[in-house]
């Protein structure tokens, strides 16, 4: 079986969140499992200059896009030395220093660079001939590509429908634009105007477009495909997410634990595993001086929270609880990029708690794996959360997750019950302050009982959230895919 992953990000070569993680561990697990895989992303310039092994496939390849036709180059990179990497080079679209935008805000021809990597990846895979049985898009990005399959099937009776499976990371990032762009994809007028079309309020979704075409959905956990079936969760596509919800799957994410284990994070001052824990004090030491925290500290909660500065991951309930949480006696790291009001906001709170808070503003993966080891408690009071990988990595490095009880939040952290000490972690429901305070008060107060908070931290490096279980589901969702189309295309 062989699958062609198209996505706008993927580790190694470029991230912003859980999407890049996703993408650059899934296509190893399933090429565990004996999947075919190789994955195809724009060659933009953060790639260019990590300076990958790469080769030159394709020095002009031909893309129809509009009334005519632009050029790309494509390489060929590897992950793991085995999974083929196509990097689609067009510098004019690619070649800047963000991806997806810079300081002011999104790239003003987001529309054009996305259509046009979708409609590059088609032409590249028949020019090359990867011949794949089945592409799986991700987010919104490549929302346009289950169209194009199936419009290219409809024009040519001769071939056979290319099936595709679509992922939504996050059902709030939706690619809406002016509905005048569509030309360029090369698409006809009426996949816009049926009523289950790309159409939303007159404008392109090209989310949409990925969860009406493709042969089924999927998103990232179970709660979460079953919350964006609602008004409150479905940010305006809880309607056509219904509609599809007998192809509507939620297949939880899973963690590379080649990458993420404190036993052997090159990343941390000193590592650690569950029958050596002398490592994690040593790892907070070294952070409560990296940000100049108060020693006292040693003794005393280290609460962290990493994130994107966006509004989905409730750093407005951290700001309205800051002064009581401290009032506990705890300390807080903060590290997040993003938002440039919730970043000033947190600027302001933090002013007049040195010594306290240490915050970070950037995108610092080396300092997020520091923290991640350093902290005795993590923090995720999200609004809503379709998986969170943090609170996975947090567990494995014995450091405690409170998070509110939404997502894959609600499915990777269970409540820890004193009573029969199982649990690896403390929730919330309401997205409420005094709620959230409440479960970090929990959280407190158990690290005052040192063997019952060593007890909660051994739960949770316990767990295993490894990808074999979530790529085994995808295997079979691909196996049943391509199955049906092959005997609808006889
Ligand atoms: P999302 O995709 O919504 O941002 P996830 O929890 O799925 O949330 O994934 C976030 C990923 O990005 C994790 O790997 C996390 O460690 C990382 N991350 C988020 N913010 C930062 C930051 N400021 N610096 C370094 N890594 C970050």
């Amino acid at each position: 079986m062989k699958v062609l992953f198209v996505s706008a990000e993927a580790t190694p070569f470029a991230k912003t969140g859980g999407l890049g993680d996703v993408v650059g561990s899934l296509p190893v697990a399933l090429r565990r499992l004996g999947v075919d895989v190789c994955l195809a992303l724009p060659f933009y310039r953060i790639i260019r200059e990590k300076n990958f092994g790469r080769r030159l496939l394709l020095d002009k390849l031909e893309v129809p896009f509009g009334n005519g036709k632009l050029a790309a180059r494509i390489w060929e990179t590897r992950i793991h030395k085995s999974i083929p990497v196509y990097l689609i080079e067009r510098d004019e679209m690619y070649d800047r220093s963000g991806i997806y935008g810079g300081p002011s805000g999104d790239y003003d021809d987001n529309f054009e660079r996305f259509a046009f990597f979708s409609r590059a990846v088609l032409s590249m895979a028949d020019t090359i001939g990867i011949s794949p049985d089945l592409i799986h898009c991700h987010d919104w990005h490549t929302g346009l590509l289950p169209a194009m399959l199936s419009e290219r099937f409809r024009d040519s009776k001769t071939q056979s429908r290319l099936p595709s499976v679509f992922t939504i990371h996050n059902v709030g990032y939706q690619g809406l634009f002016p509905a005048d762009k569509l030309s360029l994809a090369n698409l006809p007028r009426e996949v816009f105007y049926r009523p289950d079309g790309l159409e939303y309020y007159g404008k392109i979704c090209l989310l949409k477009a990925g969860i009406v075409y493709s042969d089924a959905v999927t998103t990232v956990s179970p709660t979460y495909a079953n919350e964006i079936q609602t008004p409150e969760y479905g940010m305006g596509m809880e309607g056509i997410l219904r509609y599809r919800r007998a192809s509507l799957f939620g297949i939880l994410n899973g963690v590379d634990y080649e990458l993420w284990n404190p036993a052997r994070d090159p990343e941390i001052p000193v590592q650690y595993s569950p029958g050596s824990m002398a490592g994690k004090k040593a790892c907070k030491r070294s952070l409560l001086k990296e940000m100049n925290l108060d020693p006292f500290l040693v003794k005393r909660p280290l609460l962290a929270m990493i994130s994107r500065l966006d509004a989905q991951k409730g750093l407005d309930l951290l700001l309205q609880v800051l002064d009581d949480l401290l009032a506990l006696d705890v300390g807080l790291v903060v590290l997040g990029s993003g938002d440039e009001g919730i970043e000033k906001n947190l600027k302001e709170a933090v002013r007049s708690h040195a010594g306290r808070v240490g915050l970070v503003i950037g995108f610092d993966e080396p300092l997020a794996r520091r923290i991640i080891a350093g902290a005795d408690i993590f923090l995720l009071p999200s609004r809503y959360e379709p998986c969170g990988l943090t609170q996975m990595y947090a567990l494995k490095y014995g450091t405690v997750p409170v998070v509110r009880a939404t997502g894959g939040l609600e499915d990777t952290v269970t409540a820890f019950d004193a009573e029969n000490q199982d649990g690896n972690g403390f929730k919330f429901g309401p997205y409420e302050p005094d709620a959230f305070l409440s479960a970090v008060s929990r959280a407190v107060e158990t690290f005052d009982r040192p063997l019952v908070w060593a007890r909660v931290i051994a739960n949770g490096m316990k767990e295993d959230f490894s990808w074999d279980r979530s790529a085994a589901q995808y295997r079979e969702l691909y196996q049943k895919i391509i199955g049906r189309s092959a005997s609808s295309n006889v």
